[in-house]
């Protein structure tokens, strides 16, 4: 194998060579490969992915469905049948298992690829260029001979040599375990460098946190450092959450609680009632197995799944599951401005010069519109100062402006496709622009500086440097030493001050635009360049409009009692402005974010709930704000998307990353992606969480009436001494039948219509409280009513007990059924269209039961097994009426609820 078949072989030194050698080695070019290089470096060394972790096989996956402590009772109780000789009593136990197991087998499988999916959905992107233009591909896509374009914020998808680097600082803790930032250059280091101190490469799995740099992959995949300690990247955490963990601790304290009564009973029954202690363990170890909610773990893990999967639909893909809980709980959503709230599709509609402020007009990215003064049309030729500004924001940009098919398309930040728009409607292009002004340096824009600068050559020793950035930091440098020639008047920062006020009131972001005609003082560009010295071009003042579907849900979310604050970079009075046409904020104040870093904790607790539009906030103010909202006992869901963001989304109670703007940093500290960056999508989340825990709870609710009715029927016939209304084995048989298949329809619940017109669960919250108590006995209570006293007549009609047993079934059965319709809504009426067909899968659960008792009342086979007999018409009618008792009562007990409720709000 020549060397040019295995670019990335491990003994490679690309850290010791110079750039150039390594394009050369690796046969590309600063344009970067073309896409058929580049598909055949795709076939010839694969996808640039790590291979995953071994998944567990189908048998180990399938027989740790048993490692249930549950369904260790039922094998035991199986086990113990058997030794006993009640052979048909062992079968129906350990069919229950294994109906259990295969329940919990499939519905694991459904979680996991509903988890799969959505980690495609998350798969990371990369900048590179190809055929000379950028292209934002799959990282998988990646191959050695790529030029990659990095900027901070990055997780570095693959193996690099950098061959540009722009005050990079890279964090490498993946790889070395050193959490500090390391600085990156692109010059080579000795060939023995150890790989924390090789400088000039950027390695798989790396975070850059400052600064832009181009580099060639030289290794991708497995042939990656990170590949080759073979060292996987947190993904998407398992399946488990605090109310998983409250609800199995509930489901173990269930069953050792049902085995005392148990025991209680077969004491009582044997010592005190006297009746045979063979029948009485029978029967006290069939009602323990059919009380005990076997298939409770897995009809909570695909609630949750499921929850998530219908999250994702809605573009929100939850990465840690607690989060689900956290979102039915949130009492507070913190959001960002630019492309969450609002449409991030910049218009300039403005421009302040010192003398002059010219309008603009024209929509979207099309650069067709005028620039006028008081109303008449003013070309820029005519305004030196109009002009130089137009060019500085053409100049001192990083997007790309282009036209396909006649629409036209920004790449890069929209703030500065909208200048380069501004370019197109005064005859400024930026490719004429670059060539006449050809740039030789910059300081990219970073949040946290919040100015971008770049250096040009109009000619030989005509150096520029341009600044664009937040009027108040553009200000700044503007001043002392401004240039008399090009502006004779001396700087007023009273009028540019007023104006960028006036104009942010009026909704626009504002940038300032400012030149200086001296080079940088050390060849390079850096800060002390850009310290002061500056002229003041102009104010540039651009529109960006709410999203229509942001102002709905933030109507939605004041409605279901959250509070919605906007947390953004931008200045207070185009936050405000903007606040107000999104009902955000209006009527308070709105502090910045210098303010709140004056305030010491406790002021900033008492001040928090006070305030809706923190504005020139930055990540650290972020993380306060959280923590100061959390001391106030809140739920906080807030917004991110730059790499320092991510304290205050790992913070955060759900922590939500921007899937389009958003670092990748920003989405791996996050709960929750939003694969749209739309504040839409967090309401929309917020219901599936509610709704997810309304589930949770219509499935226990459903569960433990029906377990307990059906025990307080055998029990009731134990005290009073009458024949049992039902046999062990008929009683497993009821278990079988209606366990795990009946409840599990409710996971396929739809969010009930008013689940966000309610105030947000206390966190905490136990999942079912005093008042559902009351349920649980009513339903129990009409369930053993309807079984027992059918059964008594039956008998005291003559019939034989066979016949009255399998009324019983028939009617515990029945009563389950119906009481699955009411469980669809823990309040409301289940008596009208949507509440009785709402969900096909409570019809397809009840179709399937009713197709069984078919089987066990008709077919001989279930006669012989069961002791079953046929049943005519008039039996199904009376079957029936037991089943619209517990119907009836359990609706009357909802409305007595509501009347309750009502009363207490
Ligand atoms: P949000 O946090 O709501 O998304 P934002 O996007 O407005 O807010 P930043 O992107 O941090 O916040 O921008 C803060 C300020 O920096 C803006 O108000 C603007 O004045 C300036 N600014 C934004 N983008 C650029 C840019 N590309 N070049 C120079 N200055 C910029």
């Amino acid at each position: 194998m020549t060397s040019s078949d295995r670019p990335f072989s491990e003994q490679e030194d690309w850290h010791a060579r110079p750039a150039t050698a390594v394009e050369e080695a690796l046969q590309t070019r600063p344009t970067g490969l073309t896409e058929d290089e580049a598909r055949d470096r795709l076939a010839r060394y694969g996808p640039n992915r790590l291979v995953e972790a071994r998944r567990q096989g189908t048998l180990m996956r399938f027989l740790r469905q048993f490692h249930n402590i549950l369904l260790y009772v039922m094998m035991g109780s199986a086990v113990i049948t058997a030794l006993l000789g009640h052979w048909i009593d062992t079968a129906v136990l350990l069919a229950a298992v294994i109906v259990n197991a295969i329940i919990g087998f499939i519905q694991e499988g459904k979680a996991e690829s509903a988890m799969d999916a959505i980690r495609g959905m998350l798969s990371p992107h990369a900048m590179v260029l190809r055929d000379g233009a950028r292209s934002d591909i799959d990282a998988s896509g990646l191959v050695p001979g790529d030029q990659m374009l990095l900027a901070s914020g990055d997780r570095v998808p693959a193996d690099l040599r950098l061959v540009e680097a722009k005050e990079l600082r890279v964090e490498e803790a993946a790889l070395t375990g050193e959490s500090l930032p390391v600085e990156k250059l692109a010059e080579p280091v000795a060939v023995d460098a150890p790989l924390g101190d090789r400088h000039c490469m950027a390695y798989s799995g790396t975070v850059v946190v400052h600064g832009q740099a181009r580099g060639v992959v030289v290794a991708t995949g497995t042939h990656t450092e990170l590949g080759r300690i073979n060292q996987l990247l947190s993904g998407i955490d398992s399946m488990t959450t605090p109310l998983l963990r409250q609800v199995d601790h509930f489901g173990r304290v269930l069953a050792v609680v049902i085995l005392g009564l148990s025991a209680l009973l077969f004491a009582v029954g044997t010592w005190w009632l006297a009746h045979p202690p063979a029948e009485m363990f029978m029967m006290v170890v069939a009602l323990a197995a059919s009380a005990i909610p076997e298939g409770l773990p897995a009809i909570m893990t695909v609630t949750l799944a499921l929850g998530v999967q219908r999250m994702a639909r809605r573009q929100a893909v939850v990465r840690r599951l607690p989060a689900v809980e956290a979102l039915g709980s949130v009492t507070v959503i913190c959001s960002d401005k630019t492309g969450t709230l609002t449409r991030n599709e910049m218009t300039v509609q403005r421009v302040v010069c010192a003398s002059a402020v010219v309008d603009v007009s024209g929509v979207g990215y099309e650069p067709s519109g005028q620039c006028s003064i008081d109303g008449r049309p003013a070309d820029p030729a005519n305004h030196p100062a109009l002009e130089l500004a137009i060019r500085a924001g053409v100049l001192c940009n990083d997007a790309v402006l282009r036209e396909e098919g006649g629409a036209w398309r920004v790449e890069g930040d929209p703030t500065e496709g909208a200048l380069l728009v501004l370019g197109g409607k005064a005859g400024l292009t930026q490719a004429a622009g670059q060539r006449e002004w050809p740039r030789r340096d910059s300081i990219p824009f970073e949040s946290e500086h919040r100015f971008m600068a770049t250096y040009h050559e109009a000619g030989p020793g005509a150096p520029w440097i341009f600044v664009k950035g937040a009027p108040e930091r553009v200000l700044d440098m503007c001043g002392a030493q401004a240039d008399r020639d090009a502006m004779p008047q001396a700087l007023d920062v009273d009028y540019w001050r007023r104006m960028a006020t006036d104009t942010a009131a009026k909704g626009l972001r504002v940038l300032g635009l400012a030149c200086k005609r001296t080079g940088p003082a050390r060849g390079a560009l850096d800060f002390d360049d850009v310290e002061g010295g500056f002229m003041l071009l102009a104010l540039v003042g651009m529109m960006d409009p709410p999203r229509a579907e942001a102002i709905a849900a933030v109507a939605q979310c004041h409605q279901a009692g959250i509070q919605v604050k906007m947390i953004t970079g931008d200045h207070a009075e185009t936050a405000r402005a903007i606040g107000a046409q999104l009902d955000i904020g209006v009527g308070k104040p709105a502090v910045t974010g210098a303010e709140v870093a004056l305030m010491d904790d406790a002021a900033l607790r008492e001040m928090v709930m006070g305030v809706d539009i923190y504005a020139r906030a930055s990540p650290e103010h972020k993380l306060r704000l959280v923590q100061a909202m959390q001391a106030q006992g809140q739920v906080v869901s807030m917004t991110g998307d730059g790499v320092n963001d991510a304290p205050a989304l790992k913070r955060a109670d759900v922590g939500v990353a921007m899937g389009l703007k958003g670092t990748e940093a920003a989405k791996e500290a996050a709960d929750m992606v939003l694969a749209d960056d739309n504040f839409a999508t967090i309401a929309a989340a917020v219901r599936e969480g509610r709704a997810v825990y309304d589930n949770l709870k219509k499935f226990v609710l459903f569960m433990l009436p029906t377990n307990g009715g059906e025990g307080l029927l055998v029990i009731a016939a134990i005290l009073f001494q009458i024949t049992l209304p039902l046999t062990p084995a008929q009683v497993l048989w009821i278990n079988l039948v209606t366990s795990s298949t009946l409840g599990l329809a409710l996971a396929f619940e739809p969010a009930e219509p008013g689940i966000m017109q309610h105030r947000p669960r206390p966190p905490g919250e136990p999942l079912l409280s005093g008042l559902f108590v009351q349920r649980v006995l009513v339903v129990s209570v009409l369930m053993m009513a309807g079984a027992l006293g059918l059964f008594l007549w039956e008998l005291s009609n003559g019939m034989s007990v066979e016949r009255a047993r399998t009324m019983a079934v028939n009617a515990v059965v029945a009563a389950e059924m119906f009481y699955l319709i009411n469980s669809r809504h823990i309040y409301d009426s289940v008596l009208n269209r949507e509440g009785l067909f709402g969900n096909r899968y409570v019809w397809i659960a009840i179709a399937a039961c009713v197709a069984l008792q078919l089987a066990y009342t008709y077919t001989p086979f279930m006669h012989a097994v069961f002791g079953s007999v046929p049943l005519g018409w008039r039996e199904w009618l009376d079957v029936l009426g037991a089943g619209l008792l517990v119907f009836a009562g359990a609706e009357i007990e909802k409305s007595v609820m509501r009347r309750r409720r009502v009363r207490r709000a």
